[in-house]
């Protein structure tokens, strides 16, 4: 289970620079919740907060009816997937996968278990030995998303997974994201500045210019009344 809550939440730089104003949001338990908007308008930076690597300037966040501590770092069991695939180059798709559950102390077989399942959900299972570099860039995106799934987050904070991936696999990654949310039942915070990424992918989408909210609605009222 896993629910949020963004209440009033805000962000200056220390240059002055104002990225979000009054962000107020309930993200529900299974959502796949789409950030959209134009370049600058402060959806990084509200995902980046979410996740504990931006501090929150002022407004509070609750996770599953637990108020975050805003200037104490804190384990909030969220992952994060980027746009550039952090693989260690050294490692097979299997010892990258599972590196943060062995930080993690988790015992061989419980490791194993969530490894292999996670690969075969991302249809990865045929490349557990292979090292990044032998990989294509859509397949070492699914291994990082592999590392985000073997955690077993309560949500999951996308930003932009798909950009660096050529048209044709954008479209397929966007297919396997969606069958991934299912399979999991997974809560996901999506960011992109792509409308028809946001529009085939989002069970709820929020629309933000400038730092704040325009409009948070289902794909099909927005698509109704845009
Ligand atoms: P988006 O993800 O929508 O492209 P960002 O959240 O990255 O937008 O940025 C929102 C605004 O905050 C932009 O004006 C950006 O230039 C600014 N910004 C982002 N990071 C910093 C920072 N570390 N210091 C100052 N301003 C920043
Ligand atoms: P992205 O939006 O994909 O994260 P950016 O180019 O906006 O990429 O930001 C790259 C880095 O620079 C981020 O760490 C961001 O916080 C920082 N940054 C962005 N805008 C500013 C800014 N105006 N002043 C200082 N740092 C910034």
């Amino acid at each position: 289970m896993a629910s949020l809550s963004l209440v009033n939440v805000c962000k200056t730089f220390k240059n002055g620079q104002i990225a979000v104003k009054n962000f107020n949001l309930d993200i529900r338990d299974q959502e796949f919740l789409i950030l959209v908007g134009p370049s600058g308008c402060g959806k990084s930076t509200t995902l980046r907060m979410i996740a504990g690597l931006e501090e929150i300037s002022s407004g509070e966040l609750w996770i599953d009816g637990e108020l975050m501590n805003l200037t104490v770092p804190q384990k909030r069991d969220l992952s994060m997937v980027f746009q550039s695939y952090a693989l260690y180059p050294h490692l097979t798709v299997y010892e990258n996968m599972a590196f943060s559950l062995r930080v993690r102390n988790v015992g061989k077989t419980e490791i194993d278990q969530r490894v292999r399942k996670a690969a075969d959900v991302l249809c990865i299972s045929h490349l557990l030995d292979r090292k990044p570099h032998a990989l294509s860039g859509g397949q070492k995106q699914r291994v990082a998303i592999g590392s985000a799934i073997v955690r077993e987050p309560k949500a999951y904070l996308m930003d932009e997974p798909l950009s660096n991936l050529d048209a044709k696999l954008r479209t397929q990654m966007r297919v396997e994201l969606s069958k991934i949310h299912k399979e999991l039942g997974a809560t996901m915070i999506y960011v992109t500045h792509d409308q028809v990424e946001a529009m085939t992918l989002g069970t709820r989408i929020v629309v933000m210019n400038s730092g704040v909210i325009l409009q948070a609605a289902e794909p099909k009222v927005l698509y109704t009344n845009p």
